[in-house]
């Protein structure tokens, strides 16, 4: 994560650090130092609308608290005079014995964590502000049942008691549900539950209302550290120096009788990105239950006809969040017996194809314009979209249809807890984690599984928030099914899936199967395809919003877009997804097959004449090879890399030879002569560290005749392709090029032969000769490497394998695991470009290469060229290209325009500063 840790601010009066901003005083300016939600909520008075009262602990008091251990000397102080505020405003004290001012407190970090931290709600309760509390509303069962919640909530919280403990108390007291609970069962349950605390603690619930807060605060401090709250943050790549905010608030009861509510709802839908307010509502209760999907909700659109007059208010409010953030907008909100609360707001997660929809309906509605809405969607979010969904012609049994929670289809084997998915997991298998509802504690299982069935919750409900997050599928409130925990086995009607057995979710349409259902090419790669007209009649508002905003990508980037392409098909695949030519050809697969034989005997050729013979059978194979490859680039560039692997890849596996060796001496028989030298060359060529061995450029040194016949066949090819009317535009790249001279040797080598070729056909030939650029040492003499080449390609697997000394095959399985579990790294090397490593050497590179050869092309062809935040990097270190897979082209081009936008941008801010 590169966000920095923010800095403190001062109170401008003194000069002390300040901690604890009011309400009123915040707003999102300050997010770093206020968290999102504390942020939003001070966001939302400004705007006016109805937030409680309250103030925010900055993110910059806990980093304190969990550097040094204890919170900052001026906290305390400082929480005093807001409090003193926030009593006044309220008009009564907290805890007050005849009236007591509640306070809720809750976590809110800079990014939005769902349920990843600690919340403790009616802070201020006692054995006597209870009796104060039920005088006040005349309703002792709900400050009965207040008193139960905020002990149960503070001993499983704050005191770390195991919260089995109290919710099998309340399971005995009722099997009805606890709203029903009367009042002497609530007052037995409030005894029963201090008792609880008492055993566990040795103290007693404390009664003091101050005291209540100070431990809630620090509780809420620590829960930054909890398990779940790192994994969380490693999977999202959240900085774990950050820490949370505090938000405490006045509380407001949405469980004061049918004409109070809670609930959650975005200000269009996630899903679609339809206008109008979408959510859950639920009557008579406290956000705790939406979120958790304990009980299920409502749609929204029932609060309209329960309380029309809070419908239509929170609909006001929405649009003046919407403008205000000019995105769509989630928000969470209580409704104390007919008076509505905002208690939360923050630009909405949202679908992959929401994303995109959205993003253009803002710029119809005249809120964003183009470059906006492409800052709004990401290579990500066009992952997504690509990913195969189940073939709509499968006869599979459909189970049950639940809520569409989070887009995309998994297909694996069902599985009832999150230890169980994160074992079976690991040893390869696909698992589709089934919960009645999903807690915090299971996001180990949801990360594990490729996909969430739940049978409670909606839209809004834990699994869904965290599975939309992660892009992951999920299917929500399936509540035709059964989950029976004795088995475990899930129950659909008459059909019973035990533990290990096959379903098929799709998050799109909600839709649960038995058995395992094939997957199909979503629509958007037919479009990708040339298949699907983008402005055809028919075609769906998500294909054309992609469209449109790939191609505002397309004009707004600098960065070129190439593929790795090796053969004819790739190549054309390559071109129609919006590849500008091909930034890599690999050599490897055209000596592989039949072939081998070819370079076998080239390996073994003693005799010049051997080795001429065997060079010239493999001669028209590898130039028809590259006809081809240059047909279906008609125009465009096509950077062909000479051999680069190790030879014995290409030559027979040693044990099979020597087994026909010793078999043929079993039988009394001479072995045969060839294998006696195959076995001599495979002897010869055996590499301890084949990866830093004899191959790439090395190779030209040691099998000669080798590159030339490449070089030969690649000019040939040239030529015979514009024979046949096709604009040629070849490239020959060197790999694993250490220093000048191997390249200036290779360079004569081929440029001679290019000469050759020339005079032969009478034909005019520019063949651009680069290098890449795989090795530190080449980075670091790239100087003299640039002043002569044509070209760099940064290879940056094998710059990430050499600067890093990680054997690229190897290391992922091995250790990898443990290095993100102490989060040595966030992401992998490989996948992501290491700006400070191995992105140093690259700067290096472009530097000195292009000072030292203004004409020099530089681009990259590694892995890395296809991932969203490398090629923001290359951009900004000043790359002209990114090269990568056929099917990462979309990706890499939405990318490069984005970064082009946000450059802009930032140059833009820079020059008004
Ligand atoms: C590289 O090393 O980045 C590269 C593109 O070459 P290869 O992956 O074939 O070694
Ligand atoms: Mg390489």
């Amino acid at each position: 994560m590169t966000t920095p840790v923010p800095t403190p601010q001062r109170d401008r009066s003194t000069t002390a650090l300040k901690f604890v901003y009011d309400f009123a005083e915040g707003g999102r300016e300050l997010v770093d130092l206020l968290g999102g939600k504390g942020a939003g909520l001070a966001e939302m008075g400004r705007l006016g609308l109805p937030v409680p009262p309250g103030f925010t602990i900055t993110t910059e008091a806990c980093r304190h608290y969990l550097r040094v251990g204890t919170a900052p000397a001026e906290l305390a102080a400082e929480i005093d005079v807001h409090l003193a505020v926030l009593e006044r405003t309220a008009g009564r004290g907290l805890g007050q014995p005849d009236d007591p001012l509640l306070v809720s407190v809750r976590s809110g970090a800079r990014f939005s964590m769902p349920g990843m931290m600690e919340t403790v709600l009616d802070i201020g309760l006692n054995d006597q502000s209870v009796q104060g509390l039920a005088a006040q509303v005349g309703n002792e069962r709900f400050a009965l049942d207040s008193y139960r919640r905020l002990i149960q909530m503070f001993g499983r919280t704050v005191l770390g008691i195991d919260n089995d403990r109290f919710a099998s108390l309340l399971a005995a007291a009722t099997k009805r549900p606890d709203a029903e609970l009367p009042v002497g069962e609530l007052r037995e349950l409030v005894a029963a539950f201090k008792q609880v605390i008492r055993a566990a603690t040795g103290r007693e619930f404390p009664q003091d209302p101050r005291e209540q807060l100070d431990m809630a605060i620090r509780a809420v401090f620590d829960s930054w550290h909890t398990e779940r709250a790192a994994l969380y943050r490693r999977r999202e790549g959240i900085s774990d120096d950050l820490g949370t905010a505090v938000n405490v608030m006045a509380m407001v009861f949405g469980n004061k009788g049918a004409e109070s509510g809670t609930g959650v709802a975005f200000t269009r839908d996630p899903g679609s990105g339809q206008r109008g307010l979408y959510g859950d509502y639920l009557p008579d209760a406290q956000g705790e239950d939406v979120v958790s999907g304990s009980r299920n909700a409502f749609p929204i659109s029932e609060l309209e006809r329960l309380d029309p007059v809070s419908y239509r208010q929170l609909l006001h409010n929405a649009g003046i969040l919407e403008r205000h953030y000019r995105d769509l907008c989630d928000i969470e909100f209580t409704i104390e017996r007919g008076k509505l609360w905002m208690l939360q707001t923050r630009v909405g997660k949202r679908t992959p194809a929401a994303a995109f929809r959205i993003a253009c309906q803002l710029v119809d509605e005249g809120v964003i314009d183009l470059d906006e809405a492409l800052s709004r969607v990401s290579g990500h979010d066009l992952t997504q979209l690509m990913f195969p969904q189940f073939s709509v012609d499968s006869d599979a049994a459909r189970l049950t249809t639940g809520i569409n929670a989070s887009p995309g289809a998994a297909v694996g084997a069902v599985v009832f807890d999150s230890a169980t998915a994160v074992r079976r997991a690991e040893s390869g298998e696909a698992v589709i984690l089934v919960r009645h509802e999903t807690t915090p504690d299971d996001l180990a299982g949801i990360v594990a599984a490729v996909g969430v069935l739940t049978t409670h919750g909606g839209k809004t409900a834990h699994a869904a928030v965290v599975a939309r997050g992660m892009g992951k599928p999920c299917v929500c409130g399936a509540e035709e099914l059964v989950i029976d925990e004795d088995g475990p086995r899930l129950i659909a009607g008459a059909t019973v899936i035990e533990e290990g057995g096959q379903i098929s979710i799709d998050g799109t349409s909600g839709a649960v199967f038995e058995g395992r259902i094939p997957l199909q090419q979503p629509p958007i790669v037919d479009y990708f395809n040339g298949v699907l007209d983008p402005d055809g009649p028919d075609t769906s508002d998500l294909i054309r919003a992609v469209h449109r905003l790939l191609q505002h990508a397309d004009e707004r980037r600098r960065l070129g877009v190439l593929a790795n392409a090796d053969t004819p098909e790739d190549a054309a695949r390559a071109r129609r997804y919006g590849a500008q030519g091909i930034g890599l050809c690999r050599t490897e697969h055209m000596f592989l097959g039949e072939r081998r034989a070819l370079v076998e005997r080239l390996v073994l050729a003693d005799t010049v004449p051997e080795r001429t013979a065997a060079l010239a059978a493999l001669l028209p194979l590898q130039r028809g090879d590259f006809i081809g490859v240059f047909e279906a680039m008609d125009g465009l560039p096509v950077t062909i890399r000479l051999l680069d692997p190790p030879l014995h890849e290409f030559l027979s596996d040693d044990a099979e030879v020597t087994a026909r060796i010793s078999a043929a001496k079993a039988a009394g028989l001479a072995p045969d002569d060839r294998d006696v030298k195959l076995l001599a060359a495979l002897d010869r060529l055996h590499e301890v560290n084949p990866m830093m061995g004899l191959r790439g450029v090395r190779l030209g040194f040691v099998v000669p005749g080798l590159f030339a016949l490449q070089t030969r066949a690649v000019a040939e090819a040239a030529i015979e392709a514009r024979r046949r009317g096709h604009v040629v535009r070849p490239e020959i790249m060197v790999p694993l090029v250490a220093t000048v001279t191997e390249f200036e040797i290779t360079r004569r080598e081929l440029a001679a032969v290019i000469a050759q070729v020339a005079k032969e056909s009478g034909a005019d030939l520019a063949i651009r000769i680069g290098t890449m650029i795989e090795l530190p040492r080449a980075a670091l003499t790239a100087g003299s490497i640039g002043a002569s080449a044509d070209f760099f390609s940064f290879g940056t697997n094998d710059l990430t394998q050499t600067t890093w000394g990680l054997s690229r095959d190897d290391v992922e399985g091995a250790f990898f695991p443990a290095y993100f579990k102490a989060r040595v790294f966030d992401a992998s090397p490989f996948e992501t470009i290491d700006r400070a490593g191995v992105g140093r050497l690259i700067r290096i590179a472009v530097d000195e290469g292009t000072r030292a050869n203004p004409l020099l092309t530089v681009g990259v062809c590694g892995e890395h060229g296809g991932d969203p935040d490398s090629i923001h990097f290359f951009d900004e270190v000043g790359l002209d290209y990114v090269s990568c897979s056929p099917f990462r082209v979309p990706v890499a081009r939405l990318e490069a325009g984005r970064s082009a936008v946000q450059r802009a941008g930032i140059v833009r801010a820079n020059e008004t500063r």
